[in-house]
């Protein structure tokens, strides 16, 4: 597929596979066809593009819905949902985040003590095992920054259930390599394989299911022996209570009469999702792509974040015909808009994760001050609310929130 990190690259993804977003995507998603030149065709791979902000879910719903109307693309705008109630349940439950980060600090801290851990671990990621189906996408997924959504999960329960290996040390290989890598999906979906995040249902990787769903790979369908088949779900301690969401309020004309500035970062690298209702008077390029992992980035996730960041600065400075500057990690962010004269920057939420973790005690002062424009969009105000447990209320809710958002949800005509 071409996953050149641009906003053009993903339109052009997005245009190529609409014509499948509908009952093509409901009968052929589950099919793991492995990589394939010209993109997979029966998934969009459009993660990528979605989770650094270079296209934005409402760029992605509405021609879905103009081309197959929602009963026809029910399954596929599922599956974007899937990614807003992800990201709206880690914003009512940090904790599990910092968690997490603290548990994989852990893990990798006790490799040094036990050296058998560390072969095991190492065998995994490098694609030596023995298990050829793990071995395959573990190298797919170093190679090609992807894997498809069946293959991460089969990938996740073997590593977890079968190889016995701490899910928090798996998360991070993950998050290492992709490059869609998002600290809600990632984070959560290896909580729902392991049976952590709908408590005491877990996903168990079966050889047979394994075998038909890979059969359309170049080579045949993959082999999966010895998996553990009756292994019980992973349990722990502690609770992750709810907070009340804490979303900022809708941006408003006003708050832009005054000059400021756009902070492009990590899961917002395009100005054009966002839809600013003035010009900013600088562009500020912060892309922290290695605050995801302790360990060193794959070429391919590395690649695709700095990518994003460089096009999405370079195509928003010639947009509003304004100067670009890069704030890199560890400098002060102050100097550079107090040489600027702007009084207040522009940026859209940073949700939990790195991105956050990595930027925010810069922000915080601003944000004291009244000196932040947290900007949110339409879709995720209107669907986080609902993200408080289960996937189903979210569910239920999907055409009261196209709906509420402006976006028909009538019968589409074309499309297959
Ligand atoms: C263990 C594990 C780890 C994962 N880690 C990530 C991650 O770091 N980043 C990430 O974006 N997704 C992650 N996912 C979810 C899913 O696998 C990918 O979003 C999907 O495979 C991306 O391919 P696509 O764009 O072709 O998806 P499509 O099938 O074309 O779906 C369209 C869009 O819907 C969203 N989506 C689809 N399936 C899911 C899902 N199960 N959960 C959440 N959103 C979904 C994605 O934004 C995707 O681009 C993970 C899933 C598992 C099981």
């Amino acid at each position: 597929m071409d996953t050149a990190p641009t906003r053009a690259a993903g339109l052009a993804r997005l245009h190529a596979f609409l014509p499948a977003a509908g009952r093509l995507y409901a009968a052929r998603r589950n099919h793991d066809d492995g990589p394939q030149p010209g993109g997979r065709g029966n998934v969009s791979e459009l993660s990528p593009f979605l989770h650094a902000g270079l296209i934005g879910m409402d760029e992605v719903l509405a021609p879905v819905l103009a081309m197959h109307g929602l009963a026809a693309a029910e399954k596929f705008i599922a599956e974007l949902f899937w990614r807003l109630y992800f990201k709206g349940y880690l914003e009512q439950r940090p904790a599990i985040w910092e968690d997490y980060c603290r548990g994989r600090d852990a893990a990798l801290a006790a490799f040094g003590a036990n050296s058998d851990l560390r072969r095991a671990y190492d065998a995994a990621v490098e694609g030596r095992t023995g298990i050829a189906a793990f071995d395959t996408w573990a190298r797919e997924l170093v190679e090609t920054g992807y894997l498809h959504n069946h293959a991460r999960m089969w990938f996740a329960s073997i590593w977890i259930f079968t190889l016995r290996l701490d899910w928090r040390l798996g998360a991070d290989f993950f998050l290492r390599h992709l490059i869609d890598g998002d600290a809600a999906s990632n984070t959560l979906s290896w909580r729902w394989v392991a049976g952590l995040h709908t408590r005491g249902k877990h996903y168990l990787a079966r050889a047979e299911n394994i075998a038909r769903y890979t059969a359309g790979r170049e080579g045949g369908p993959l082999v999966a022996e010895g998996l553990a088949e009756d292994a019980a779900p992973l349990a722990e301690p502690q609770d992750y209570p709810r907070r009340p969401l804490d979303v900022p309020r809708a941006a408003v004309a006003a708050d832009f009469s005054r000059p400021f500035a756009l902070l492009l970062h990590d899961e917002a690298a395009h100005h054009a999702p966002l839809t600013l209702p003035a010009a900013p008077a600088l562009v500020i390029g912060a892309s922290r792509p290695a605050a995801r992992a302790p360990g060193a980035l794959g070429p391919k996730a590395l690649g695709f974040a700095e990518g994003a960041m460089a096009s999405g600065l370079a195509e928003a400075a010639a947009a509003y015909g304004c100067p670009a500057v890069v704030w890199h990690a560890g400098e002060p962010l102050a100097p550079l808009i107090e040489a600027a004269g702007v009084e207040r920057l522009a940026l859209a939420h940073l949700p939990t994760g790195w991105t956050r973790d990595a930027l925010w005690p810069e922000l915080a002062p601003l944000a004291a001050t009244g000196r932040l424009i947290p900007l949110l969009g339409n879709i995720e105000r209107a669907t986080w609310p609902h993200a408080k447990a289960g996937f189903f209320a979210v569910a239920k809710a999907i055409p009261a929130i196209l709906h509420g958002c402006g976006l028909d949800v009538g019968v589409g005509a074309r499309g297959n």
